[in-house]
Parts: structure tokens; sequence; C-alpha cells
């Protein structure tokens, strides 16, 4: 008797060489086999008389092969088999390439069904092209049966495609699984029954089934929904009970006035933003909790979302009058760089430069301490490290060498993570562990620059509230954005030259150069509608990319060699990109090569201009955070997308980077045409393939999330569900969010 955790190599059939190979799919048990889901599906249901053929048809046909013969082509080494078959409305020439052992399998008289595509041949004839084969046995009457008809694999029905990688064919697969599916027994839920119902699902043994050998087109549809709605509930899960784990615990309770927050409005040079003062409103009540805040506050680049976590920062450590200094908590900043860090600082000592309970910076290269106006020094580290432990310094900046565990806050009550999406929520956990102290543990307070879209935020970063900071400063001039088309690039050229020598700075971005094996592209496909993308003309895409180097040596010696060219790219080390990006920042650099790595949150108001080649290779979202980068300052600032392509469809893309009113607009297209992957840095990786597609469809992330809730409202240690439970804790270490 077999079940799930049957190991592969005990079940008859499979040899053990074939099981070397599926293992290093990770591939043992016949679980994992069961799980191991085609990306898409071929409609070879409708079996076709041979005089119905149409060119450009995929078609499964059903004949006897009247001959078939192999030759081989000199000039590329390949062998070709050609065969005629025929059925009773007449014959079609079929030819397979490279497949040798057809001609030992395949002889005259067998007969098969063939499912393939129909291409015309030189003569003006159909040809069909190296279709999927498989061969019919016939019973005791000559006649088939029904019961072959039910047992086909590969053609004459909705045949399911694997990954072929590592020389496993999808034919191979079908191969196995078919017997292993019709002998397995039903296969346990772990999800409810009531849920099933409420969410109109399939159940578990019903979707395995329907995924490997669906009926319809339609039906390996709702099967691969069923495990993208798990993937979702599971996440939702997750992330709803690490929220109920964390308003168990305890933080600092902020106890402040409204005329406290009035008086530091003054010190700022401009006039916040609603949103700005929205989502301060939205912090403060929070940390007047005496529960820790776990909270994502959201805005484009540019927004200004620094100046509002300075000001909880500042609340917490007492600046404002009524306040009793003694009780003033520690805040921690961190910024995923040092030149991030560094900028957060020395805006904070400008604007807050009476500031005097003690604000600090430490990084891998340095450590400062600002004490009030005219009161800052260099220090020793160690130095430092000793005033944060004794509460000397109420605001710390610095990159993640703050979260190291050496240095020790005294009473640490919140923490910024600034361009949140680097930390994953593993992260995230582990920062507050660490800081628990009295039974407190800080607010953390997340900032992101990236507009996710609400239904990935919700997946995602489900643990997290949100906030929103949904418009500009009143002082910014829009940026004029032009597609520029490749006739036209001498000309941009002169007008970036002649902006130059007016003293402004560029910024320009080249894609990286991401060739790929058919094994990530074939990863890279939607499983729901994307068609298969073909290898080659993927390629040739490419070709056109600029590449960084490339650019820096054209830009350096062809087109400016009279102006002070950079280049910034992922390959550098950390010091060396601190090192450019520093001097550009100081205007030693006028035009800056990069790839997308340049600093998400780097203010340089001097660059006005923002050149991005091969611009439709980039999502939307990425477009318009890049040029973000300018518009700081008091110019007139540029974005110019240079584009090799002419396509229609790419300069209405490129268009809605000029029409959109703002990020989240263009994000929840980007999600639309591009998928999720676009938003998540590496820190999300985790997160699985299906839940990931499953977020372009709102509706399955709103009823995966409400039926979570609904579990948990009722039963928050899922006490009622031990399967359940276990799933979700395998579940949790599968994805590492814990
Ligand atoms: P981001 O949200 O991208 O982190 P920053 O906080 O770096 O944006 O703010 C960008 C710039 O805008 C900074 O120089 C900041 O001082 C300035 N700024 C922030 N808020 C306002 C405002 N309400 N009016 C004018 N300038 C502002
Ligand atoms: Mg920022």
């Amino acid at each position: 008797m077999i079940n799930l955790q049957t190991s592969l190599s005990e079940v008859r059939g499979i040899g053990p060489k074939f099981c070397e190979k599926l293992k290093k799919l990770n591939i043992e048990t016949i679980k994992d086999l069961l799980w191991y889901f085609p990306f898409r599906y071929e409609d070879f249901s409708n079996i076709l008389k041979i005089s119905d053929l149409k060119i450009n048809q995929h078609a499964t046909i059903s004949g006897v092969i009247q001959s078939i013969k192999m030759r081989r082509t000199w000039k590329r080494r390949m062998f070709i088999i050609e065969a005629l078959i025929g059925d009773d409305t007449g014959s079609i020439k079929v030819i397979w390439f490279n497949q040798k052992f057809l001609i030992t399998m395949l002889k005259k008289g067998s007969r098969v069904n063939l499912a393939g595509k129909i291409v015309e041949a030189a003569n003006g004839g159909l040809i069909m092209s190296h279709p999927i084969h498989e061969i019919l046995t016939y019973s005791s009457g000559g006649e088939q049966s029904k019961k072959e008809i039910t047992d086909l694999r590969h053609t004459g029905r909705v045949v399911p495609i694997y990954p072929e990688t590592r020389g496993i064919t999808s034919k191979g697969i079908r191969y196995l699984l078919k017997p292993l599916i019709d002998k397995i027994g039903e296969i346990e839920d772990s999800l409810p029954l009531e849920i099933l119902k409420k969410s109109g699902i399939f159940n578990l043994d019903k979707a395995i089934r329907a995924v490997h050998f669906p009926e319809t087109i339609e039906e390996a549809k709702d099967a691969k929904k069923r495990f993208a709605f798990e993937d979702l509930f599971f996440l939702q899960l997750a992330n709803l009970r690490q929220k109920i784990k964390l308003s168990k615990e305890r933080a600092h309770s902020l106890n402040f006035k409204l005329d406290d927050i009035k008086e530091l409005f003054l010190e700022i040079p401009f006039e916040l933003t609603f949103s700005q003062k929205k989502t301060l409103w939205e912090i403060l009540t929070d940390l007047k909790k005496p529960h820790p805040m776990n909270r994502l506050l959201q805005g484009d680049v540019g927004s200004g979302k620094t100046i509002v976590a300075i000001l909880a920062a500042l609340v917490l450590a007492g600046q404002s009058k009524s306040f009793d200094v003694a009780q003033g908590k520690q805040s921690a900043f961190m910024a995923p760089t040092e030149v991030l860090a560094k900028q957060h600082y020395e805006t904070f000592k400008k604007i807050f430069h009476k500031f005097d309970k003690g604000a600090g910076l430490i990084t891998g290269s340095m450590a400062k301490i600002f004490c009030g106006e005219g009161l800052e020094s260099d220090l020793k580290k160690s130095d430092l490290i000793k005033k944060i432990e004794n509460s000397g310094i109420k605001i710390i900046f610095g990159t993640h060498a703050l979260i190291q565990k050496y240095v020790k806050f005294k009473d640490l009550a919140l923490v910024i993570i600034d361009e949140q999406h680097r930390f994953g929520v593993k992260q995230r956990a582990e920062l507050l562990k660490n800081y628990k102290s009295n039974n407190e543990i800080p607010h953390l307070l997340s900032m992101s620059a990236t507009p996710i879209p609400r239904t990935l935020s919700l997946t995602v970063f489900g643990d997290l509230d949100l906030s929103i900071i949904d418009e500009l400063p009143k002082n910014r001039k829009p940026i004029i954005t032009k597609i520029v088309a490749p006739d036209n690039r001498d000309k941009a050229y002169a007008f970036i030259r002649g902006q130059v020598r007016k003293g402004r700075q560029v910024f320009v971005i080249c894609p990286r150069i991401e060739l790929t094996t058919n094994d990530q592209q074939q990863k890279t496909e939607d499983i729901f509608e994307q068609p298969v993308i073909n290898k080659k003309l993927w390629l040739n895409n490419w070709e056109n990319v600029k590449m960084v180097k490339e650019e820096y040596e054209k830009l350096s010696t062809k087109t400016f060699p009279d102006l002070r060219v950079g280049m910034l790219h992922g390959k550098m080390k950390a010091k060396e990109k601190n090192e450019v990006m520093k001097k550009f920042k100081d205007g030693g650099i006028d035009v800056l090569v990069s790839t997308s790595v340049v600093e998400v949150g780097v203010d340089v108001p001097n660059a006005t201009i923002m050149i991005i080649e091969s611009a439709d290779k980039f999502g939307l979202a990425q477009l318009y955070q890049f040029r973000g980068r300018v518009g700081r300052g008091e110019h007139q600032s540029f974005c110019l997308l240079f584009t090799e392509s002419s396509a229609k469809s790419t300069y209405s893309r490129l268009r809605s980077l000029i029409e959109a009113k703002n990020g989240f607009e263009l994000a929840e297209k980007d999600l639309a045409i591009r998928g999720p992957g676009e938003f998540l840095g590496e820190a999300q990786t985790g997160v699985p393939d299906l839940a990931m597609k499953a977020v372009r469809n709102p509706n399955l992330v709103k009823t995966s999330r409400e039926a979570a809730e609904k579990i948990l409202k009722g039963d928050p240690k899922l006490e009622k569900y031990p399967l359940l439970k276990s799933r979700l804790e395998l579940f949790q270490k599968e994805v590492h969010l814990e």
C-alpha cells in the first residue's frame, strides 16, 4: 500500500537512476512528486480528423503509422525522423528532431495519438511538427476500449507540462504520476471544511488530481487556485498570529500633549503636508498604547517620511517643554547604508539644531555626537556605545551595525527602519526580541518608498499596520518626463551637456544584464495565463540592453570626455559604492552611470536629470522610483526615458509614468502587468511562488484573509484544528517566517 510518505525508490517501476535525477529536484517521496506542479497545460482534448487540420493549430490526431524513416542532416548533425500517419480521412507528414529513440518505438502499423502544432511545409502542404506521441494499445477486439481513453496521459486530453530540467521530461513525469494518482487513497485536507465551503475552493484531494490531470483547462485553474488560496491563507494565519502575539507584549506608553507637538512644528522650516500630519498622528497614537507598535509608513520618494519618523523620536526623547525630560526615551533610526544614515543625521542636525538631549551617528566607519548648536564632536565608537548604554544619547542614527548585539540601549522605546523592504520578517522579529527590557519591547516603525499595492502588502506585510503618505510637499515642481527614441539621442546628449554646464548633475541608470537558463525562465512564467516565452526571442530582446560598464566607457571617452563621469554597480564593494555616492553628493561627479543599485533614499538636490537606458526593461514602479531621485531641489528637473523599442505597447506603458498621479497607481498597474516580483527585495524570497502569483487576485487575498481572521477569532490557539496547526508550523518553517 502506498501513501504520501512512501519513498519513490520503493515504488515499483521507478529505477534507481531516475530516482537520483528526481532527488536533484528535491523529489523523494510520493508527496514531493504530487506537489511538483505543471507550469502550464496544452489542451489536446479535441481529437481532430486529419482532413480538418489547419495551419498553426495545436491538435491531437489519432491514426496509424504508415511509414517511418530517419535521416541525418550533415550540416547541423541533427537526426530527423519523418513519418506518415493516416486516419480514415487522410494522412499527414510528421517530423521529429533529434529523437532517435522514436525509430525503435514507433513502427509501421503502430496505432498512435500525436499532439502538436500543425505548420506549413515547404511545398505548401501540412506537417505536424515535433509532436508528443502516445502509443495506443489494442484491446482484444481491436477496438480501443473506454478505459484506454481515460488512461491517456500525453495526448487527447488537457496535458500537463512540467518544467523540463536535469534530464527529466514532462513525459517522464506524466508517466510516473498517472498510476500513482490512480492508486493513492484520498488525500487528507488540513483546511477546515467550513473554509473550503465558504471560499468555494477545491478540497485537497480533488485539487491534487486536477492539477495534474484536469478534465479542462478551467479545472486546472481552479486546482491552482486552491493551492494559491492555501498559501495565502497560511501566510495570513502566520501574520495574524504574529500580530496577536505582539499585542500581548508590553511597550513604553508615551504620554504627550498636542501643544508639545505644535511647538516642535515651529522649528521646522516648512509646513508639513496633511498626509505627514495624519501619519504622524497615527504613529503617536500607537506610541501612546502600552503595546508595541508595528507599523509600516509608506510614501513616495521625496514625500517626507524622514521628518515624520524624526518627530516621533523627538517626542519620545522629551524635547518639548511640558515633558519630564528624565522620562525621555531612546530611539534608534536605522538606514540601509552609511550614506543614508549620515544623511538622516545631517537633516536632523540642520532642522533641530536646538536639540540638546544628545543625538548620535554610528556607522561602520564613524561615530559622532551632537548635543545642541555648535556642540558636535567625533568620538571613538566605543565611547559612543558607552553613552548609548547609559542613555546619554536619545536619538541614534546608524546602519545595521546598530542592531548588532554589542550596542546595548538603556531604554530603547522606538526602532525606526528606513527602506524597510530590505529587512525580512525574520529580521524584524529578531530585532524586537533582542531589546526586551523591563518586560517591554520597543515600538517598531518601518518605512518604505516602494509603493506596494494593497493586496501585496496585506499578504507579505500582513503583520504590520499601514500608514500612507500620498502627497508630495507643495513646493515640488513636477519633473518633466520625456520618452526619447534612438533618433533623438544626440539631441538629448546636447541638452544634458547644457545642464551640466549650468552646474547640474545627471544620473544614468542602466538595466542589469540578466541572461537566464531555461530553468529560471520557466520559474518566472506565470502559471495562470502567460504564454511560454520563446527563449531566443527573449535573449534577442536583451541584446539591446545597455550594460553599465559599456555605457560608462562610451560616455566617459566618447560622449562626454570633458565631463566627470562616475560609475556605480552592484558588484562593487560597499566601501567603493559609498565613496562614489559621496563624491556624487558632494558634486565631484557630473554624470553618474549606475545600475538600479543606486540608493533609494539618497538626496542629491543638485541632480536634476535622470536618464534611464532601455527604460522598457524596467517595471513602472521602479521607473517611478528612479525618477523620484531628481526633483528634490530648487531647479527644474527632467527624466528622459531612452528606449530602442518602437512598439506601441512600450510607448503606452511608458506614458503611464507621465500621467500617473502617484506611485501606488503605477504599482497596481505593474502588479497586473509584471507580477509581484518587482516589489519585493530578496528579503521576501521565502514567500511561496503561488501565493505571490495569487496576489494579483485581490479577491483571493481578501477571502483568505477573512478566513484566517475568522478561524483565529474563534480559536486563537488553533486547538480545534490540530491538523491545521501542525501544517501551519511546517509552513512557517518552510517559508522562514519565524
Ligand atoms: P522620503 O520620503 O523619500 O524619505 P525625505 O524624508 O528624504 O523623503 O524628504 C525629502 C526632502 O523633502 C527632504 O529634503 C525634506 O527635508 C523635504 N521635506 C519633507 N517634508 C517637507 C514638506 N512638508 N515641505 C517641504 N519639504 C519637505
Ligand atoms: Mg527616505
